[in-house]
């Protein structure tokens, strides 16, 4: 094959395997195919392969999946509108990088209604009942901060009695549907530590359409399931996909921490033993979607209208009403109980979406839904679940993760981020963070003739926000 300069090298590895044994005009030395291999196209590995290539240096993101997006997927085909699978929200528009991007892409960006809306039984919560809830919310925000400030950590649950009449609602709120997993099962230091969503961010055309869309130049190979690091190299890596093995300088992996766990990856020689209890503290807890199609608004909601109930159990979820002005509302299921529905198959999440929504708005409801899909993102295998969440006395999973392996190997993607795990945002600025600390212990910095890289994002979290009025629970 002839040498390709850059640009070639690009177009061609977006198709084809073989590209990435093609060496561009500036050239790293012979034994290396790149310089660095990314593992994984979702909102990590894109921002990690933009960044090495912002340095002008050389990259090659390998998919194991046939699309790019990872857990951001927008499907226009089911109903013909943008339905998102996966994320929906982009949290904190004011601090996100992806928000930042989206005009480049020509994607629309628009504000998400604040607040939310609350059933009890079949009417909607009074303003004082609101209040009440809102009341209840801050309260578990406090016991949860006060509980990560004793000396080991505690499961979030046991910092949570005594809420009262909204208490089962909050931690539904903010077990399930947040962490998808119960709060029994989470650290309360590792909760206390997220940054809390107050204000988000719609994609008109789909979140998963403009995650995508700032791919479109990069070096992805496609069905190209990575199964075994080797850094018993001389001063580099070795990584087998199909196609072949690949010599680089170093390995960003970006896959999720279920994937990990699942020894999808080979790793010659092992994980040390801290990446390896990483890991094993950091599962993926369930969230999934229901799409229902309901023409002529039948509920009689707004735009994006946030709705869910006062919640008696595990046994809940939420809507997300009129997606973008479209017929097309997404019910959230979550937690345990979303985990064993998708385990049974897509006709038992709708059956149990519909069953939900009668119960808020009565038997009409049923007739009016037309069509119906849902995810099923623990059934994924390059997936195998939704967001990570730090199991007891795993808050320091996650920075134990994110360490480099002999200054080979770093780990991105949202499990490594402290503070906005689980969010899009969280696994772009992770993604950005490993390929900075990889061009740097590679001495990879930018090549002479090339633009300086963009200035890094702060990762400083953004300042506290008041107490709420209204807010974004999830
Ligand atoms: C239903 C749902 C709703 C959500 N809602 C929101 C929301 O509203 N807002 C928000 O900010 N976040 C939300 N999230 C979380 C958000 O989607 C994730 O935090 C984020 O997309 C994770 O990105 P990532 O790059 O870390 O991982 P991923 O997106 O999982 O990317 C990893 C990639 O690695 C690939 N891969 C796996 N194994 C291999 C292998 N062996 N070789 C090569 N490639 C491999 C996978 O196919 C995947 O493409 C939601 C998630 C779900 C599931």
């Amino acid at each position: 094959m002839p040498p390709l300069d850059r640009r070639h090298f690009l177009a061609g590895a977006a198709g084809a395997g073989a590209a990435v044994l093609a060496r561009p005009a500036t050239a790293a030395p012979q034994k290396f195919d790149t310089d660095i291999v990314v593992i994984g196209a979702g909102a990590a590995g894109i921002a990690a392969a933009r960044r090495i290539l912002a340095a002008d240096r050389r990259c090659v993101v390998l998919e194991a999946s046939g699309r790019i997006g990872g857990r951001c997927v927008t499907d226009t085909k089911t109903f013909g509108v943008p339905f998102d699978r996966g994320a929906h929200w982009l949290w904190t528009p004011d601090f996100n990088p992806v928000a930042k991007l989206a005009p480049a892409t020509g994607r629309d960006l628009y504000a998400a209604p604040p607040g939310q809306r609350v059933r009890i039984g079949r009417r909607w919560a009074r303003e004082s009942e609101r209040e009440d809830f809102l009341v209840t919310w801050v309260k578990a925000r406090r016991a949860i901060r006060e509980a990560a400030e004793r000396r080991t950590d505690v499961a979030t649950a046991s910092a949570l009695s005594d809420l009262g009449g909204w208490g089962d609602t909050v931690e539904f709120l903010q077990g399930p549907l947040t962490c998808g997993a119960d709060l029994a099962n989470v650290s309360a230091r590792d909760l206390a530590r997220a940054t809390e969503h107050t204000r988000a961010a719609l994609c008109r055309q789909g979140l998963g359409s403009l995650v995508a869309a700032l791919a479109a130049d990069l070096p992805v190979r496609l069905d190209s399931p990575v199964t075994r690091i080797n850094t018993w190299v001389r001063g580099g890596v070795e990584i087998d996909a199909p196609g072949g093995t690949i010599r680089a300088r170093g390995v960003i992996v970006t896959v999720s921490t279920a994937v990990l766990a699942a020894g999808k990856i080979d790793f010659v020689p092992d994980l040390p033993r801290g990446h390896a209890d990483a890991l094993a503290k950091l599962s993926l807890g369930s969230l999934d979607h229901v799409a229902l199609e309901m023409p002529g608004n039948p509920l009689g909601l707004q735009s994006d209208d946030l709705v869910f109930e006062k919640a008696e159990s595990g046994e809940s979820a939420a809507m997300l009403a009129n997606v973008s002005g479209s017929a097309l509302s997404l019910v959230r299921i979550a937690g345990p109980v979303g985990a064993a529905l998708a385990r049974k198959g897509e006709r038992e999440m709708v059956a149990y979406a519909l069953d939900w929504l009668e119960r808020l708005f009565g038997s009409g409801v049923r007739e009016a839904v037309r069509r119906t899909a849902a995810s099923r993102w623990s059934e994924e295998p390059f997936v195998r679940g939704a967001v990570s969440v730090a199991a007891v006395g795993g808050h320091e999973a996650r920075t134990a993760l994110a360490a480099p392996v002999r200054d080979r190997v770093w780990f991105a993607g949202e499990a490594t981020h402290e503070t906005a795990w689980g969010t899009v945002g969280g696994a772009w600025q992770s993604g950005e963070r490993a390929a900075d600390e990889a061009l740097k212990r590679l001495r990879l910095g930018p090549a002479a003739d090339a633009d300086p890289p963009p200035r890094p994002v702060r990762r400083r979290p953004p300042p506290p926000p008041p107490e709420p009025r209204s807010l974004w629970p999830f």
